[in-house]
């Protein structure tokens, strides 16, 4: 695919759908900065800032970090240099009130989010996956225990980084994430859908398959 598209897109989907991994993938496939919010709040837990304790309280609930920390935290971000090629949102925005700050920031620099990815898994398969999940420490890939484990057990295959298992992996708060999902950001496919933007992606199945399903929808929205 042409690597000069300046399109913004929005990952959308549960907690476990396969938003990190994918959002990374295509990023990457499309030369996009990849803005995950869930990242950026846990980076930022290696300093003692206000903002990182307060995410962390949140997160740990599973609940969703309050929306004047969070918006804040991504309008710097796409400020930064190299965004205005465009980016990949993971994991932003996660309810309404967001995705309308989401499209006035845009809508002030003449740009609009142009797509949104949304990868849709069945509930059951949501808490297989992510149950049995480790994440690695420095480059944040994802494994699992069954479904994907690593070649050498606790050692990330891409960079050799430490694999550990995220504080909200936990059954209680995978089912507080869960709730929210369904409670708050579940509403966005509405919000999309009426715009026209909605690419719904089937998001069951391998990776490489669910990859392969992406660059494929996108391919037929932006190259003629
Ligand atoms: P997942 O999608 O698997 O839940 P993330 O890494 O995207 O994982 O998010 C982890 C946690 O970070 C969320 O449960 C929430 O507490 C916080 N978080 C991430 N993105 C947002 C957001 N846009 N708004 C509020 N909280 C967020
Ligand atoms: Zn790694």
């Amino acid at each position: 695919m042409s690597a000069d598209l300046k399109i913004n897109i929005v990952f959308l989907g549960a907690p476990g759908a396969g938003k990190g991994t994918q959002a990374a993938n295509v990023a990457q496939e499309l030369d996009l900065v990849h803005i995950a919010t869930g990242d950026l709040f846990r980076q930022a837990q290696s300093q003692d800032t206000e903002l990182a304790r307060k995410a962390k309280y949140y997160m740990e609930k599973g609940q969703l970090v309050p929306d004047e920390i969070t918006i804040k935290m991504v309008l710097e971000r796409i400020g930064e240099s190299g965004c205005s090629n465009g980016v990949i949102f993971d994991g932003f925005p996660r309810n309404l009130n967001q995705a309308e700050a989401l499209d006035n920031a845009l809508a002030d620099q003449g740009k609009t989010v142009n797509k949104v990815v949304y990868i849709k898994v069945a509930e059951q398969e949501l808490l297989k996956r992510l149950t049995g999940r480790w994440i690695c420490r420095k480059c944040q890939a994802p494994y699992h225990e069954v479904n994907s484990p690593p070649k050498v057990e606790g050692i990330c295959e891409k960079c050799g980084g430490e694999l550990y298992q995220r504080a909200d992996d936990k059954e209680e708060t995978i089912k507080e994430r869960l709730q929210v999902y369904f409670n708050e950001t579940a509403a966005l496919i509405d919000y999309y859908s009426r715009e026209g933007k909605l690419l719904e992606i089937d998001g069951e199945g391998k990776v490489a398959e669910v990859s392969e399903r992406i660059t494929a929808s996108l391919k037929e929205e932006f190259v003629r």
